[in-house]
């Protein structure tokens, strides 16, 4: 075997970001300079007021937007100078997003909404279809692989939601309000399920308004106008 690797290498890593939005009548600042680093099987929340900038930042995290300035490295590689192609590229194999709203296809099954990202990766038939059953097997959905999201109550849509994120196995799942739309009962059952997730090794960043939420996560950062406000390690539930 070769030396060790460095074990504390982030997978994941801001300096000094900025994102600005053109208006015409002045740009508004929504990062200010966010330095962030985040490592293989952290479980972080993101707080902060309305506006502070946390669907910006999640944004960028994910590769659906670029920064104004600054860096961002991902896996060591810089992601900041690709192209938008580039960045689709790195988006769909190292990332699985989860919305507030699902963002599930109609007129899809529960299996073919699961199946996409494999869909847009060129995968054959027969692969898709395994590994979308067996995504949707982990978020305890096998039985409405056939179901269209009309026919799932939202906690099943959100699973459903999780279950597409995770067909690609990312290396990191990012979720913006993931339990938003959901009332509370379902939320629990949905943190349930993305804690367990983590508890099994993915590495989850998720910006909530819910307290509760940030005090479970095993780090709570805090943003407000545009910059961290605080960056701080949590006792995670027993
Ligand atoms: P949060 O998620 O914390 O509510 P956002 O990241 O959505 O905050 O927004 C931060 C700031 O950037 C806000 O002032 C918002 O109005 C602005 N903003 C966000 N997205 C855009 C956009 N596409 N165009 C212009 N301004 C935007």
């Amino acid at each position: 075997m070769s030396a060790a690797p460095a074990a504390a290498a982030p997978i994941l890593e801001l300096e000094g970001v900025h994102k600005s939005y053109d208006l015409g009548r002045g740009a508004v600042h929504a990062l200010r300079g966010v330095d962030l680093r985040i490592h293989a099987g952290e479980w972080i929340a993101i707080m902060g007021p309305s506006g502070a900038g946390k669907t910006t930042l999640l944004e960028i995290l994910g590769c659906l937007s670029r920064p104004s300035a600054g860096h961002y490295r991902l896996r060591g590689r810089a992601v900041d100078a690709l192209t938008g192609d580039e960045l689709a590229h790195v988006r769909g194999d190292q990332i699985g997003f989860v919305f507030q709203s699902f963002n599930l296809l109609p007129r899809l099954s529960a299996e073919e909404n699961v199946a996409l990202p494999l869909v847009y990766r060129r995968r054959p038939r027969r692969e898709r279809g395994e590994r979308a059953r067996e995504a949707l097997a982990r978020v305890g959905l096998e039985a409405r692989a056939g179901h269209r999201p009309a026919e799932l109550s939202g906690g099943e849509r959100q699973r459903v939601a999780i279950a597409r994120a995770l067909v690609n196995r990312p290396a990191l799942l990012l979720a913006d309000e993931p339990t938003g739309n959901l009332d509370s009962a379902t939320s629990e059952e949905i943190l349930a399920l993305l804690r367990a997730l983590h508890a099994e090794g993915h590495t989850v960043v998720l910006v909530t308004h819910d307290a509760a939420i940030g005090e479970r996560a095993g780090r709570l950062v805090t943003i407000r106008d545009g910059r961290i406000e605080s960056d701080r390690p949590r006792r995670t539930e027993s």
